[in-house]
């Protein structure tokens, strides 16, 4: 870096159209008609059901078959059910409605069958925006990237995730703010993605401080940092909290957003120390010297689980994995700050119990 300049960076770029905006759901057809699926396949939930419904009651959607059964970290069983159904309906595309479960079961399937696809998030994981994708086979969670799983068009609708309770949507926003947390910090950052970090940031602090007093707009503040998020999700390596929350939710099968909201502090207050710039974003955003704290506490005043203990993981075997997160972490380590096993150990052990983060 030359006096005053910039060190020089590359960007992946985004291939992905968006539209955002209330109501956006209702140019579905247009979007998969761009996107070139005549036969779409619904992929969804009982719940995401609901929203094709009432789609389908403002502009039809002609779906040649709708598929309910995703679920979550995306079985082998599940890929194949959802493969049979494509085939016998002649499928030439998928619409993904849902959160992360219904997303990666719609990947899952461009992978396989190079089926494209347009998706409507309902909760705030970000996944529609990268190219990472995962299936489960015998209990063993395997993911990898491949940037023919990546959506041709997302459709952000806040108004599809007004029926989120409160201690979910707070979880879901959490588990965003981790992907822009990790994306400030991680070795490959850039300047660029730091500004999308720094934009996701406040657009997360604002609609989580809005969500807790139930103010207008708050869940388009949230979706939008959600969206900024996942491109940061995409666009940089993953770094401490992430491996933690795989280790310990594929080892103890714990709900992805839950274990992210109670994890991330405590992997805050031990990176945030070695991440000037990080910090300094994660502390305008919350206006606060200590975020991880003021995270810890919305998170309490959300009334979801502060503690691993609260989800049912027993304490043992929680702590059991801290070698299995280093060894995870690779060799040079994918972290601002060097950790032991005993560091690991100390912070899980914070987490299960639920205790204020300490740096
Ligand atoms: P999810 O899709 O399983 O949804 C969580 C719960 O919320 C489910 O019970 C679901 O029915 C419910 N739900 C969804 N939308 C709702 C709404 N609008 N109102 C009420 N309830 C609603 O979970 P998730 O947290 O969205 O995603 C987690 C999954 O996504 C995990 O498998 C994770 O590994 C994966 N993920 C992948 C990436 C990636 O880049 N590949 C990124 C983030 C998450």
């Amino acid at each position: 870096m030359t006096d005053g300049g910039m060190a020089p960076f590359g960007f992946p770029g985004l291939p992905t159209r968006i539209e955002f905006g209330a109501r956006s759901r209702y140019r579905l057809v247009e979007a998969a008609d761009r996107a070139g699926i005549d036969r779409p396949l619904v992929l969804t939930t009982p719940r995401g059901a609901l929203v094709l419904a009432d789609i389908d009651s403002v502009i039809p959607v002609h779906a040649c078959a709708v598929f309910e059964g995703s679920r979550v970290h995306v079985p082998a069983g599940t890929i194949e059910e959802a493969q049979a159904v494509a085939r016998d309906a002649r499928a030439d595309g998928v619409i993904a409605i849902g959160g992360g479960s219904a997303i990666g079961l719609a990947k899952a399937l461009a992978h396989y069958d190079g089926l494209p696809f347009v998706a409507l998030p309902t909760t705030l994981a970000g996944s529609e925006m990268t190219s990472v994708w995962g299936e489960t086979t015998d209990g063993h969670k395997r993911t990898a990237r491949d940037e023919k799983v990546r959506p041709r068009e997302v459709i952000y609708d806040p108004e599809l995730l007004q029926s989120l309770s409160t201690e979910l949507a707070v979880q879901s926003a959490i588990n965003a703010l981790a992907h822009v947390a990790e994306a400030a910090y991680a070795h490959n950052t850039s300047p660029l993605v730091q500004t999308l970090a720094h934009a996701g940031a406040e657009a997360i602090s604002d609609g989580l401080e809005g969500i807790l007093r139930t103010q207008r707009g708050a869940l388009d503040r949230l979706l939008y940092g959600a969206m900024l998020a996942g491109m940061c999700l995409s666009s940089a390596a993953m770094c401490l909290h992430h491996k933690i929350c795989h280790v310990i939710g594929g080892a103890l099968d714990l709900p992805h957003a839950a274990t992210h909201a109670i994890v991330l502090p405590h992997a805050l207050a031990l990176n945030l120390p070695g991440a000037p710039t990080a910090e300094h974003i994660l502390a305008s955003a919350f206006r606060s010297s200590l975020p991880e704290k003021r995270l810890h506490t919305l998170l309490a005043q959300s009334s979801a689980p502060v503690a691993l203990a609260q989800l049912g993981a027993p304490r043992n075997s929680v702590l059991a994995l801290a070698g299995r997160v280093v060894e995870e972490l690779g060799d040079p380590p994918t972290n601002p700050v060097a950790v032991t096993d005993a560091d690991i150990e100390l912070l899980l052990g914070r987490a299960w119990e639920g205790a204020s983060p300490e740096r």
